[in-house]
């Protein structure tokens, strides 16, 4: 099976998903954020809440009942702390490791057999592929591509990616991004996600930057999870992140469409070369019989006679190429029309260039020659110019 990273959920990650109702498990102590279990117990905790700065209270002691947490000592519990507070040691957490480990990414291209057929440029295919994919691109890590018959696949598994600078919360466009990391040169913006996700509005901005976007998810977190806990869900896993948007992925799928099409195209010109050629013979088998029924029997007898003659005058003899492994591929040493050259000898290979010739009558009677007409042909144009 291809690593289809995204998804993938370990096993410790799996361990902190618990509910999703919330109590505040940290507070604001000078200024710095601290875990339930790192507070002194009630009034002495010396914490404010880091949604609405009132003062808190830590409720760990033995005589507590419940789970450990901070509690609004005389106003009533806000609904921004748990988010401010997560935000806040998120974005800190970023700013101090040195790496963060990016979310791994599958993008597909897929197409339809035949679909060339029926092809119309001026209609907009593909563009589900496109946009569905955005979700799991990324700019910076290696990518590998296979083709599976009818799909191009594009996917990179999660990586731990040094940081090369970070910046909060700084005006880039239109928007206001939580984090905005630099990871080799480039510009990714991370977005921390607890009660609040980036919507379409906000999406649609951060696609006009143009620039690599991933989310981390914390709001089914397990509320109790300890800082260092945290820390490591933020920095070394990859579980509750996803890719928003990213253009690099995005330009190689279109860079594939754009290679599709010109398949595409190059086959519809083939075919309708084709047909034109069919169109053609058929022209000049009509005239021909045309000319014939206008003859005496006699003559037509003895023209009948005279055909295969005719044929076996501009036989070309083939020749069998083998290169080592591969099929046998068949040859026409000296191809008059010199579509190709080996060491400048010219010939050419049946299946690709006779076929597609017009000079190309069929084949000789035990298939070892072919009937190449492109020097009657020659000479027949030069005589009607005389
Ligand atoms: S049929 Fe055309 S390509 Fe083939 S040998 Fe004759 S001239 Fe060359
Ligand atoms: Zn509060």
């Amino acid at each position: 099976m291809l690593p289809y990273a995204h998804g993938a959920e370990s096993e410790i990650a799996n361990s902190y998903k618990v509910s999703v109702k919330l109590k505040l498990p940290y507070g604001l102590h000078d200024g710095q954020l601290i875990h339930i279990n790192a507070a002194a117990n009630g009034l002495a905790c010396g914490c404010e809440c880091p949604g609405c700065g009132a003062q808190l209270v830590a409720k760990n002691g033995a005589a507590n009942q419940k789970a450990a947490h901070f509690a609004h000592h005389k106003s009533a519990e806000c609904s921004t702390g748990l988010q401010t507070a997560l935000h806040m040691a998120a974005k800190d957490i970023i700013a101090r490791h040195g790496q963060l480990c990016l979310p791994g990414a599958a993008g597909d291209f897929s197409f339809t057999p035949g679909f060339w057929a029926n092809f119309d440029f001026d209609a907009k295919p593909y563009t589900y592929e496109l946009e569905h994919t955005d979700g799991f691109n990324h700019a910076t890590s290696e990518y590998n591509e296979t083709e599976l018959g009818m799909l191009s696949r594009y996917y990179f598994a999660p990586y731990l990616a040094p940081i090369e600078a970070v910046i909060l919360e700084k005006k880039t466009g239109d928007i206001i991004p939580d984090v905005v990391v630099t990871i080799g040169g480039r510009q990714v913006l991370v977005e921390v996600a607890v009660t609040h996700f980036v919507d379409a509005e906000k999406l649609e901005k951060i696609r006009t930057l143009g620039l690599p976007a991933l989310e981390i998810d914390l709001s089914k977190i397990k509320r109790d999870l300890s800082l260092p806990e945290l820390e490591e869900l933020i920095i070394q896993q990859a579980d509750y992140k996803k890719w928003l948007f990213n253009p690099a992925l995005r330009a190689k799928l279109r860079d594939r469409r754009q290679r599709y099409f010109e398949a595409c195209r190059l086959e519809i010109e083939r075919l309708r070369a084709e047909d034109l050629r069919e169109e053609a013979r058929q022209a000049t088998r009509q005239k021909w019989q045309a000319e014939l029924a206008v003859r005496s029997p006699q003559e037509r007898a003895r023209i009948a006679q005279s055909k295969p003659a005719f044929y076996r005058n501009h036989y070309w003899p083939l020749s069998k190429c083998l290169v080592n492994g591969m099929e046998p591929v068949w040859h026409v040493d000296g191809c008059p029309k010199a579509v190709r050259r080996y060491h400048g000898v010219p010939y050419a290979n049946v299946a690709v260039d006779c076929f597609e010739c017009d000079a190309f009558q069929g084949f000789g009677p035990d298939r070892t020659q072919i009937v190449c007409l492109f020097e009657y042909l020659k000479n027949k144009e030069a005589n009607a110019g005389t």
